[in-house]
Formats: structure tokens, C-alpha cells, sequence
């Protein structure tokens, strides 16, 4: 009898708990309860090029600062590492802006702190620190040398990026692929097949945006961890070289991956780059003059766009043209491959409303217009990302 009164009391609580519908969060309180990551940012390379630093206020300058981030309710970042192939000591330059980011991390300890481990990111979130990492960008990077791979490592490089458009020695790029079709040897050498398994050793994220073909297919034949593509979006959507197919897109599901979706219009708008064209050609005399007295291509285009910026508004994509990137690869392989790779600082335009890395709620705002779940919300934000993270850990 007792008993029985027990579980009445238990079932009359648990239907007066669902008898009324339960309130519906708004996307700011999804957004701010969620572990939001973005996997691959290039403010490093300006700090060290332009001699900002990521705690200044960069408002109109720059796509990132520390307080900025903050109001994107932004919880971890990725900090790429990256110099192009033609610098001499790619190492060494790998080096000073992994400093840069040390020195803006020792002024602020109270805002943002180095995690080199998913435990060690749930703390910093815990404290209400945003919690950085490095991923370097272009195994040229290590010199052809496993010992600099692990001082990066080490020094809390826990990705690298194993080609840009100018690659290493040991794995062909995207570049490389479809402009010289008569490459002698495409894919990963026998030193870039002992890259990938000392990655794996170390627990260090293998990363094959901008990989070619080949060099992806041969990582997908030899890693034994989940590989990510961290700034990539889908190639199905826009034929660019830098994203993915999707039988690539279906490889790292099965590999239990990820794909960070990136913002560049050029990768989720296959009209961007006709209007891009057209934008360059008439302000070729301007652009060419700058390029002449040494600025290079990068920072020739952020000044032309910021000059006429009138004319680049226009050429902006919408913000819905990204969701629907998100959208394929969920619809191809499930919710649980997918995430977000920015590339802000690394790119000049991105698409409208996304100004700044203030605007990653209106990410999730769309997401729950289109109708996803906050359990499918939380996983693109950053829980998917976390799990490839943690699988390629060395259990403890
Ligand atoms: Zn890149």
C-alpha cells in the first residue's frame, strides 16, 4: 500500500510537469547556452603583418577583437597560424604570431585563456574566459621537419591545416591539383604519410581544407582519428576548388568527422566571383599601383572593398546562401558533421548581416527559423566540433 502511494505521488508530479507546454527558448538564449566554436580565424596574421593587437578596439578595421568576440557570444576560438608558401622561415614566423596571441592572452587573463584540451575548454567556459587554440595553416609551416611539428604541438597547435594553395613538399593542394594536371605524383609522399600517423601519435587534428583530391582520399585511407576540414564549405552548391564534394562530405561522416562551414561569398555564392571579377576590372589602375608599391593581393583587395564600399555591399550574399551549405550537409549526412569555420580576417567580404564576429546569433536565429532543433542547434555550434576534438585525444 505504501508503495502504491509512492507512485501515485511520482505520477501525479510528473504530469503536473507536463501539463503545461514548456516555454520556447529565444535564439539569444540558445545561442548563449550553447558552446559556440569557430574553428579557423586569421587575426594572427594581421597582429604580426599590421602590428594591431586582438585587444584594441579593430571596430571598422578588422572582422575580430577580444570584446567583440565576446558579444558574438563566441566560447572558443581557433587561431590559424599561417604564412604563405613564399616566406623564408615559415617556422619561425609561425612562431611570432603564436607570441602575439601569448602576449594579448598574458594582458587579459581574466577574458581569454590558451586550452590545448577539450576539459580544459569547459573550464574556461565555466569561468567565462573565451578559450583560444591554435590550428596552423600550411604544413610548409614545419619545414619538412617532425620535431617542428611537435613544437607546435607542444606550444598548443592542436590542428594543422596539411597544405594552403602553396603546399608542402609531401601532400599536393587544391591548387596544385587542378592547375597542373600533370603533377608527377599527387597525394601524400612517404614523409607525408609519416605526418599524418605522427599526428594521429600526438593527438593533433588532421585538417584537409585546401588538400587536392588526392591528398584527401590518401588521409581518409590512413588516418586512424576523425579528420576535420576546418574553413570548407560544399562544392555541390559552388564548384569551387576549396570545398568539398560530396562523396568527400560523406568520407568524413563515415571517418566521424567534421566540416566547418566557411563564409568566404566566393565559396557559398557561385555568383560572387563573376561580380568579383568585374569589381577588380574597373579598379584595375587603382589596384595594380597598390600591388606595385608592395601591398600584396590581400590587403590590396580589403582596401579597395573598404574604399568602395558601396559597390561591395552590393556584391555581399545573403546570410541565407551559408545556412543552406549548413542545410546540405546536414541533408546529406546528418547533423552531426558539420559546424563553423568563419575564416574572418582571413577574408574580405563575407556575407550581409555577418559583419563581424559580433553576429554569430544571427547564425542561430536562422537556424531556428528554418525549423532545427536546439539539440541540432547546439551540435552545428560547436558540441560536433568538441567530439572530433576529444576523439583525437590521448585517453589519459
Ligand atoms: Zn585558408
Amino acid at each position: 500500500m505504501r508503495y502504491f502511494i509512492v507512485l501515485l505521488v511520482v505520477l501525479s508530479s510528473c504530469k503536473s510537469s507536463t501539463d503545461k507546454e514548456p516555454e520556447l527558448k529565444t535564439f539569444i538564449e540558445i545561442h548563449n547556452e550553447a558552446i559556440v566554436i569557430d574553428t579557423h580565424n586569421d587575426i594572427l596574421m594581421k597582429t604580426v603583418d599590421l602590428g594591431i593587437m586582438l585587444d584594441q578596439d579593430l571596430t571598422g578595421k578588422t572582422h575580430s577583437d577580444l570584446n567583440r568576440w565576446k558579444k558574438g557570444g563566441l566560447d572558443v576560438q581557433i587561431f590559424s597560424v599561417y604564412s604563405d608558401g613564399a616566406v623564408e622561415n615559415p617556422f619561425a614566423l609561425a612562431n611570432r604570431q603564436m607570441d602575439s596571441l601569448d602576449v594579448a592572452v598574458a594582458r587579459n587573463p581574466n577574458k581569454i585563456i590558451k586550452v590545448a584540451n577539450s576539459d580544459a575548454i569547459l573550464k574556461a567556459i565555466n569561468e567565462n574566459k573565451i578559450a583560444a587554440m591554435f590550428g596552423v595553416e600550411g604544413g610548409h609551416m614545419i619545414e619538412d621537419d617532425l620535431n617542428k611539428l611537435e613544437t607546435l604541438y607542444k606550444r598548443g597547435a592542436r590542428y594543422l591545416t596539411l597544405t594552403h594553395n602553396v603546399a608542402p613538399s609531401w601532400a599536393t593542394s587544391a591548387a596544385d591539383e587542378t592547375t597542373n594536371p600533370n603533377l608527377p605524383q599527387k597525394g601524400l609522399t612517404d614523409f607525408g604519410m609519416q605526418v599524418i600517423r605522427k599526428m594521429n601519435e600526438l593527438g593533433m587534428m588532421i585538417d584537409v581544407s585546401h588538400s587536392g583530391d588526392q591528398t584527401f582520399w590518401d588521409v581518409i585511407k590512413i588516418t586512424n582519428k576523425p579528420i576535420i576540414a576546418s574553413h570548407s564549405s560544399v562544392y555541390s552548391l559552388v564548384a569551387s576548388r576549396r570545398n568539398l564534394k560530396d562523396d568527400q562530405i560523406k568520407a568524413i561522416a563515415k571517418n566521424g568527422g567534421v566540416i566547418m562551414v566557411n563564409f568566404h561569398p566566393g565559396f557559398i555564392d557561385s555568383s560572387f566571383d563573376g561580380k568579383e571579377m568585374a569589381f577588380l576590372e574597373k579598379h584595375a589602375i587603382e589596384g595594380d599601383s597598390l600591388m606595385k608599391s608592395r601591398m600584396d593581393e590581400f590587403y590590396t583587395m580589403d582596401y579597395l572593398y573598404k574604399k568602395y564600399a558601396d559597390e561591395a555591399e552590393l556584391m555581399r550574399p545573403p546570410l541565407s546562401k551559408l545556412i543552406d551549405h549548413i542545410d546540405y550537409i546536414v541533408k546529406l549526412v546528418g547533423v552531426d558533421y558539420v559546424g563553423l569555420g568563419s575564416d574572418f580576417d582571413g577574408i574580405v567580404l563575407t556575407p550581409l548581416q555577418l559583419d563581424d564576429v559580433t553576429t554569430y546569433p544571427l547564425i542561430t536565429k536562422e537556424l531556428v527559423e528554418k525549423g532545427y532543433s536546439e539539440e541540432d542547434i547546439v551540435k552545428i555550434l560547436g558540441s560536433n566540433f568538441l567530439r572530433v576534438l576529444k576523439a583525437n585525444e590521448l585517453k589519459k
